[in-house]
């Protein structure tokens, strides 16, 4: 099958295009390199089956040229990642709408089989864990920038499911929780590239607040077969699923295992969130996502545990730096 992937040179694109291509598939990325990068795709550009377009989704004609070779379209095109949402509303608030919008029209215009990447951000603060797919969003203020990521792609996942209501669309939204592994930049905020390349630079590691918020870290190698694994089933059409770990960590936690693994040199710092992120910041105390609707879908739980993502972040970042 012919696979359209945009966003495909960042950090999940590129491990799914690699993926889908050591499985015979062909692929065609497109991606505007503006927090993707053209070097997590250059050991791909000499594969047969490999094509790419260094442009943004918002031109439409490339964009429809692309979904109508394909067969598949994975929509992964975002601005996603803390520090860009808090320091750049605006892209993120319009890459995110505007995006989606045009892939979803011209998937819809092809009828293609679509998957179209969400995120956990959308539960918001909601205290109510474990998060199950159908469980109230709980935003905070307009005010308050981060929310406008959450509220984005909730958009995005409200215009999906109304173009399978409307037009059958064979779409399925996937809610990705805290998804690491290498090739993901610690420039856009995520944490734990940001602690690993702190360690092994003998920088202090900082940790945002009093530490005690926890996060749930799933590998990207996971992620990508519950991708795969969803693109064949008609039973996801116009279902949401939940995608992410349940093993929860600390960040305090989680700074100090990296801290005793890879830079025991390093201090850990406590930064306020005000001086991480400027005012009217507001952070999460825990997300930890109900994996049953995946589970009894395809089985699906995730393999990799924290310490062994934490080496393959080690390796990609020695070897890069
Ligand atoms: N965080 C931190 N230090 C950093 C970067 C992030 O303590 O240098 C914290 C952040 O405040 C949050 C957690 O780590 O509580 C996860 O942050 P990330 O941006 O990776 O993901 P998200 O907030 O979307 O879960």
């Amino acid at each position: 099958m012919k696979h359209l992937i945009t966003g495909g040179a960042g950090f999940i694109g590129s491990h799914l295009a690699e993926a889908l291509l050591d499985k015979g598939e062909t692929v065609f990325v497109i991606d505007d390199l503006s927090t993707g990068s053209i070097v997590n795709i250059d050991h791909l550009r000499d594969r047969d089956n490999f094509h790419y377009a260094i442009d943004t989704i918002l031109n439409e004609q490339l964009l429809s040229e692309y979904v109508d070779r394909a067969d598949v379209v994975h929509h992964l095109a975002a601005a996603v990642g803390v520090r860009l949402i808090v320091e750049d509303p605006v892209r993120t608030i319009e890459t995110n709408i505007a995006g989606t919008d045009l892939v979803l029209r011209a998937a819809a215009k092809k009828k293609r089989r679509t998957l179209i990447a969400s995120t956990s951000e959308v539960y918001g603060k909601s205290s109510d864990l474990p998060f199950v797919e159908d469980g109230d969003m709980v935003l905070g203020a307009t005010t308050r920038a981060r929310w406008s990521y959450a509220a984005s792609k909730a958009i995005d996942e409200f215009l999906a499911l109304a173009y399978h209501a409307q037009f059958g669309l064979p779409v399925t939204v996937l809610r990705f929780f805290n998804t690491v592994g290498p090739r993901q930049t610690g420039r856009y905020g995520m944490v734990i590239p940001r602690f690993v390349g702190q360690a092994l630079g003998g920088e202090p590691i900082t940790v945002y607040g009093d530490g005690k918020q926890s996060r749930c870290f799933c590998d990207v190698s996971d992620v990508i077969r519950a991708v795969m694994e969803l693109v064949d089933r008609p039973e996801s059409h116009g279902q949401v699923y939940n995608i992410g770990s349940t093993e929860e960590i600390t960040i305090v936690e989680l700074a100090e295992k990296v801290r005793k693994l890879f830079g025991p040199d390093s201090e850990i710092e406590f930064v306020s969130f005000e001086e991480a992120y400027g005012p009217n910041f507001e952070d999460l105390k825990r997300r930890v996502p109900d994996t049953n609707k995946l589970h009894e879908l395809i089985g699906w739980e995730p393999k990799v545990k924290i310490d062994e993502i934490l080496n393959s972040v080690v390796a990609y970042i020695r070897k890069n730096m």
